[in-house]
């Protein structure tokens, strides 16, 4: 039930572990405490951590005639939140389904979740460009999808996974609206000189090579790494790092 959506916008990596459910996560907690009506739904079936990031892990999701009802992280229902992960009996479960079964599901997230009226929707999804994407591809063109911000990491082997994630959408008619680069650097606590633990600048390059803005870089930060688990916001907890800066930036281009 996307119907009372404003603003549907997907969040996709070429690999798993570069930061995509950390950013989708950060970018609806940012969004909220900007003020405005946000929804997370993690259709990552087969690593979901956002129930885990917002620290909603012992919450059930309940089914009503309508549909599911997300779950809601305060009482002012500001950020709904929907996730395979509420649906498996414990953290460790998972789900072994061959393609037409995660298709199904897929589905079924995205058309019977009852959002209210939302300014924006934030969809994490599986890393890859597999069954599971070609399926959301299809059920955003009968949506009106603002289309993907797409993580990578600055390494070579992440930016390549960039460029085909880059042409999936292009194929598929999603618009890009552009890159986050994240784990671009490491600042040390100590002394703040930023060391550039894997290349630099990958990003910024590729973004000038296929021609989509670079929304961000993110620096490896172990204050940001420590808020997953806890549902808080970069920009309200740490309001003297980079990275929350970078979020308030990101969500400018929204
Ligand atoms: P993905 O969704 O791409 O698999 P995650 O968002 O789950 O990746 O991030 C993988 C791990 O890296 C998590 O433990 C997360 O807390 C950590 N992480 C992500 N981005 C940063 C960052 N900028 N600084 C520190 N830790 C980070």
């Amino acid at each position: 039930m996307l119907e009372q959506v404003k603003h549907v916008i997907l969040v996709l990596s070429g690999k798993g572990g570069v930061g995509k459910s950390t950013v989708s996560t950060q970018l609806a907690l940012t969004l909220k405490e900007s003020g405005f009506k946000v929804g997370l739904l993690d259709i990552d079936l087969c690593g979901p951590s956002v129930a885990y990031l917002m620290n909603l892990e012992d919450k059930d999701v309940h089914q009503s005639s309508e549909g599911w009802v997300p779950i809601y992280t305060d009482s002012t229902k500001s950020l709904a939140v929907m996730s395979i992960g509420f649906l498996l009996k414990s953290r460790n479960d998972a789900i072994i389904w061959r393609g037409p079964k995660k298709t199904a599901m897929i589905r079924q997230f995205l058309s019977d979740v009852c959002w209210e009226e939302l300014d924006y929707l934030i969809i994490d999804t599986p890393p890859g460009t597999s069954d599971e994407h070609i399926t959301v591809m299809e059920c955003m063109r009968e949506v009106k999808c603002d289309g993907a911000i797409i993580v990578t990491t600055p390494q070579e082997v992440a930016l390549e996974d960039v460029r085909k994630e880059v042409t999936f959408c292009k194929k598929t008619g999603i618009s890009i609206i552009g890159i986050v680069e994240n784990m671009s650097g490491f600042v040390c606590p100590n002394c703040a000189e930023c060391t550039n633990i894997f290349s630099s600048g990958g990003g910024k390059a590729l973004a000038e090579l296929v021609k989509v803005p670079l929304l961000g870089t993110l620096p490896i930060d172990p204050r940001v790494g420590a808020l997953g688990g806890t549902g808080k916001a970069c920009v309200k907890e740490l309001s003297d790092c980079t990275s929350s800066i970078v979020f308030k930036d990101i969500v400018k281009h929204l």
